[in-house]
C-alpha cells in the first residue's frame, strides 16, 4: 500500500462571511470540495461531499471511485429536494485516493468542477485536472487565450457540480505512485489568487505539508483572499506495491466524461439573491442523460412556438383581411383592417378619396361614420363611388 503524508490549511478568506470548502484528509482518500449556494447551501453540499468520499478507503478501480462521487452527488441532490431553501446548491469535488488495481497501488484522481490536483515536481507545478469551467471550454473552443481566461470576469463559473443532476460527469486519472512526489488539492481561491511560480516557491521550499499549507493559504489571503482558500498537500512516502515503472508524468490511464471538443451550456443555477459566494454554477449537461430531456424540451418549446405563431399569424391576417370605408378626420377614405381595429393592429389608410363629411349624404354620413366593411379592395371602392356620385347628384 502506497503510504503518505499531508497537512492541510483553510481558511475562509478576507473578503466571505463563511468558508463554504471542506476538506478530507482520511488516507487513503483526500479531498477538496468548494460548496456554492445561497441559505448555507454550499457549505451543506460540500460536506455531503467530503462525507461520503470518507467512505471511498476500499476502491479498487477508477469506476469504483466514479461510482463514489455518483452517491455523494445523489445524497446532494436528494438533500436539495428534501429542503427547498437548500435547492441549487453544489459542491466541486477532486479527490486523490490511493488504491490497490489488480494488486498493484495506484492513485485515482477525481474531477467535478474547478478545484484542482497538481504534481509538484522540481521545474513545474503540472496540473492533472481539468478546469469544468465556461472559460475553459471557451479556451478549448479557441474563443479565449489562455491569458485572458487568467482574468476573465467569468472565471468563476463552473460549468459541472455535483448536486445539480441525477448524474455527474466525472474526469478520472490513475496515477503511479513514486516515493518523494508531491501532489497539491486546492479549491480556486488558492490558484486566482497566486500564480503557478508563487505556488511552486513555497511548494519546494518548505517541506513539511502541513507548513506549506499554511504558507500557500496565508500567501492567497495576502494577495487579496476574495474567496475562501483551502489546501490539501500529500506527500507519498513510500509506494510499495507500484508493480510498473511509473512514466515521467505519473499518467497510467485519463478517462474524461465528456470528449474536449464538447460544448453545449445550460442556463445558469438560481443560488438566491442573497448569495454571499462568488462562485457559480453553470452547469453542461452535453454527456449525461441531460440531452435528451433538453432535446425533449426543446421540442416541446417548439411546438409551442409554433401554435403561438400560428395563432399570432391569423390574427394579423384577420386583422388586415379586410377593408372599411370610414372617416380619416374630415376626410372619407378607405381603410384597410377593422373599424375597431384587432388588439394592437389598428386600421391603416389604404386609399383616400376625394370626398369630405361635409359633402356626405345625410343616411350616407350615418353608416360611415361606423365604418362600412367589405371583403376585398374592390366592393369597397364600389360602395366608395356610390357614395361620391349620390353626393354629387344631391348637391343643389
Ligand atoms: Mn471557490
Amino acid at each position: 500500500m502506497t503510504e503518505f503524508r499531508w497537512g492541510t490549511a483553510t481558511d475562509v478568506g478576507k473578503v466571505r462571511s463563511t468558508n463554504q470548502d471542506q476538506l478530507l484528509t482520511m488516507a487513503p482518500v483526500f479531498v477538496v470540495a468548494d460548496g456554492m449556494g445561497g441559505h448555507n447551501g454550499g457549505e451543506v453540499a460540500a460536506a455531503i461531499a467530503v462525507d461520503e468520499m470518507a467512505k471511498a478507503d476500499g476502491v479498487a478501480s477508477v469506476d469504483d471511485l466514479i461510482e463514489a462521487v455518483q452517491t455523494a452527488n445523489r445524497e446532494i441532490v436528494d438533500r436539495s429536494k428534501l429542503e427547498p431553501e437548500l435547492r441549487g446548491m453544489g459542491t466541486t469535488l477532486v479527490a486523490l485516493v490511493g488504491m490497490t488495481v489488480d494488486e498493484s497501488a495506484r492513485l485515482g484522481v477525481a474531477n467535478v468542477g474547478d478545484s484542482r490536483l497538481y504534481r509538484v515536481t522540481d521545474h513545474a507545478l503540472t496540473q492533472i485536472t481539468e478546469d469544468h469551467t465556461l472559460v475553459e471550454a471557451l479556451v478549448r473552443d479557441g474563443r479565449l487565450t489562455p491569458e485572458e481566461a487568467l482574468t476573465h470576469p467569468q472565471r468563476n463559473i463552473v460549468t459541472r457540480a455535483l448536486g445539480i443532476d441525477e448524474k455527474v460527469l466525472v474526469d478520472t486519472w490513475e496515477l503511479a505512485p513514486v516515493a518523494g512526489d508531491r501532489y497539491v488539492l486546492c479549491s480556486d481561491g488558492l490558484f486566482n489568487e497566486l500564480s503557478s511560480a508563487e505556488m511552486l516557491d513555497v511548494l519546494r521550499e518548505v517541506e513539511e505539508p502541513a507548513e506549506a499549507a499554511v504558507a500557500l493559504v496565508n500567501a492567497a489571503c495576502d494577495a487579496g483572499g476574495r474567496d475562501n482558500v483551502t489546501v490539501v498537500i500529500v506527500d507519498v512516502v513510500d509506494a510499495d506495491g507500484a508493480a510498473d515503472e511509473a512514466p515521467p508524468d505519473r499518467i497510467l490511464s485519463t478517462h474524461k466524461a465528456v470528449p474536449d471538443s464538447v460544448l453545449r451550456l445550460d442556463p445558469p443555477v438560481e443560488t438566491g439573491p442573497d448569495d454571499p459566494h462568488p462562485d457559480e454554477i453553470f452547469v453542461d449537461r452535453s454527456a449525461t442523460k441531460a440531452p435528451f430531456v433538453t432535446w425533449r424540451l426543446g421540442l416541446f418549446v417548439g411546438a409551442v412556438l409554433l401554435v403561438l405563431g400560428v395563432l399570432v399569424s391569423s390574427v394579423v391576417a384577420y386583422a388586415r383581411s379586410a377593408y372599411f370605408v370610414g372617416l380619416d378626420g374630415e376626410e372619407v377614405v378607405i381603410f384597410r383592417g377593422r373599424p375597431d381595429g384587432v388588439l394592437w393592429f389598428d386600421p391603416t389608410v389604404e386609399e383616400p378619396l376625394v370626398l369630405t363629411v361635409a359633402e356626405l349624404e345625410a343616411d350616407d354620413l350615418r353608416e360611415v361614420v361606423d365604418g362600412v366593411e367589405f371583403d376585398t379592395l374592390d366592393e369597397a371602392r364600389d360602395y366608395a363611388e356610390t357614395l361620391v356620385q349620390r353626393a354629387a347628384t344631391d348637391d343643389p
